[in-house]
């Protein structure tokens, strides 16, 4: 039966098509739902074992326990684990790129979904009582129309049924371009660039969500805000993460 509501939605597939997150085509509608080709699924290079202990990052063998960046920083994180939907490899960096600058907002359904998939035992085993996107700086939100961790973070929270809190943490002063600073500049900026946006809340084990995982700073710093505002453990969720080197 064809109802307004199918006309709706195939006059939206005409005009916003849903692409696919690693051949930007649009994909069929039965595949609307994933919102990725199946054929391009098997392309994506998901991290499923042999993973680092603490950041989550992959590892080439099963005998280490953590990664090179670990144990260079052992007792440095302030959150306790983390997980990675990918490695961070060059279709990675280019579907992120086209999420972040390009518009394909849709993209974060594909990949919030998947990340449900993966971990949303471990999400119901940790006890995870809210999941925390990284703000993004509001001009820069602004700009972009959209913040790309909340986004996966709304998807990741519609699928394993975690309250998502978009305010908890915000960014606070406008923060250079990262690339631009040193390692000890990056940090500094970091310790002053979030703070919680709301008190009537109180949370005790949270996630942070974030697109990449790099050096952890950015998670590391969100997370300090956290446990001062009486968090107890702050885990972190990526969507992709480097590889060991
Ligand atoms: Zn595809
Ligand atoms: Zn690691």
């Amino acid at each position: 039966m064809i109802s307004f509501r199918n006309i709706l939605e195939n006059f939206k597939d005409m005009v916003f098509p849903v692409r696919c997150p690693v051949c930007d085509r649009p994909v069929y509608y039965y595949e609307r739902k994933e919102g990725i080709c199946s054929s391009c699924r098997k392309e994506l290079p998901l991290i499923r074992h042999n993973r680092c202990y603490k950041c989550g990052r992959a590892l080439d063998t099963g005998e280490k326990e953590l990664c090179r960046d670990c144990r260079n920083k052992t007792g440095t994180h302030i959150y306790v684990r983390g997980l990675s939907l990918c490695t961070y490899n060059d279709l990675m960096r280019a579907s992120i790129y086209r999420m972040k600058y390009q518009g394909r907002k849709e993209y974060a359904k594909a990949y919030g979904r998947m990340m449900a998939e993966q971990f949303g035992n471990a999400i119901k085993r940790a006890g995870i009582e809210g999941i925390i996107p990284v703000p993004l700086h509001p001009k820069r939100e602004y700009e972009r129309g959209y913040n790309q961790a909340a986004l996966l973070a709304r998807t990741l929270g519609k699928e394993t049924g975690v309250k998502v809190y978009e305010d908890y943490v915000i960014r606070t002063c406008h923060t250079p371009p990262m690339k631009s600073l040193s390692t000890g500049e990056r940090q500094n900026n970091l310790k002053k660039a979030f703070k919680i946006g709301r008190n009537d809340v109180k949370l005790g084990i949270t996630i942070i969500i974030d697109d990449i995982y790099t050096t952890g700073s950015t998670i590391d710093a969100v997370a300090k805000v956290l446990i001062e505002a009486g968090v107890s453990r702050v885990y972190f969720i990526s969507l992709a993460i480097g590889e060991d080197l």
